[in-house]
């Protein structure tokens, strides 16, 4: 495996940054999921869209234009001979030294792109759908660290994925600061109740598999809304899926114990997630390995 490390590609065992990076000294840094279904990259200019506006509000200038780092990434795949991928864009702060100040780094932020494959959730999870909890630990509020901004600093997600794993659960709900459902540890979440599908406007990453699948929805005609969602609300709904770039769209039956709909996948959730794959051929950068 060959991992893109600062304009060179080097092996796996060679892909090393410093202990003075900042990213891994205080998590300063953005990062992306990206994945690509059979040599296409999905949405990989809305990937890389949002990666810089996480380095714009970062101040972290990578040194290179969004096109290159979009060919990095193709470049990196193409090394790798993928063709189907799981790619992990990183660009840390670089080097600085012990405090936390980034003007006393020396400017080299560090772009890193591994390419590899993941496998989230149980395959059965998508047949039969998925059961999770609410947790306590809630979303960092906005004026804190944004959860449009994807940034290396997860723990605030990790802590709320520890208290789902020590519960038995493999995801979970974390709630806004006002109690309002925000998204969960790792993917964006929806409802659908009476035909119309919601999801949480605020408190949450814009997820690019989110957007994907408000596109379909509108070009279904399906009433899509973005609001406050309550707990209430996501128990009493008749459908619920969560979405994200590894998950692709999973199906949810169950929340604190709370049947949703039929207590199985829905008949839009399985209208929704074959668009999905649909649209994973068609919409995004092609290469050839
Ligand atoms: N929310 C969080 C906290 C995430 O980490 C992710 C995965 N990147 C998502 C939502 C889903 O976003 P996307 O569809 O862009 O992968």
């Amino acid at each position: 495996m060959k991992i893109y490390l600062n304009g060179k590609f080097v092996n796996k065992q060679d892909a090393k940054v410093s202990v003075f990076d900042h990213g891994f000294l205080y998590g300063d840094g953005a990062f992306e999921g990206i994945r690509s279904y059979d040599g296409l990259v999905f949405r990989l200019k809305e990937h890389i869209d949002r990666l810089y506006e996480s380095m714009h509000t970062l101040l972290i200038a990578p040194h290179m234009t969004r096109a290159q780092m979009a060919k990095a990434v193709v470049d990196t795949l193409k090394v790798n001979k993928l063709k189907n991928g799981y790619i992990r864009l990183i660009v840390s702060r670089g080097d600085g030294d012990l405090g936390l100040d980034p003007r006393k780094c020396f400017g080299h932020p560090n772009v890193i792109i591994i390419t590899d494959k993941i496998t989230l959730y149980p395959a059965q999870f998508y047949q039969k759908g998925m059961e999770i909890i609410t947790v306590a630990t809630t979303k960092n509020y906005v004026n804190a660290l944004d959860a449009e901004l994807k940034s290396l600093n997860y723990l605030n997600n990790i802590l709320a994925k520890i208290e789902a794993a020590n519960a038995g659960y493999i995801e979970a709900i974390m709630l806004d600061g006002n109690g309002y459902v925000a998204e969960c540890t790792g993917d964006n979440i929806f409802i659908i109740k009476n035909e119309t599908l919601s999801t949480p406007m605020l408190g949450r990453l814009k997820g690019i598999t989110r957007e994907a699948i408000l596109d379909i929805a509108k070009e279904f005609k399906i009433k899509t809304e973005e609001g406050f969602i309550s707990r209430h609300q996501v128990y009493n709904s008749n459908e619920c899926f969560l979405t994200g770039t590894a998950a692709e769209l999973i199906p949810v039956v169950k929340v604190d114990g709370r049947s949703i709909g039929a207590g199985k996948p829905g008949p839009l959730t399985l209208k929704l997630l074959k668009a999905f794959k649909d649209l994973t051929k068609k919409d995004g950068v092609r290469y050839a390995v």
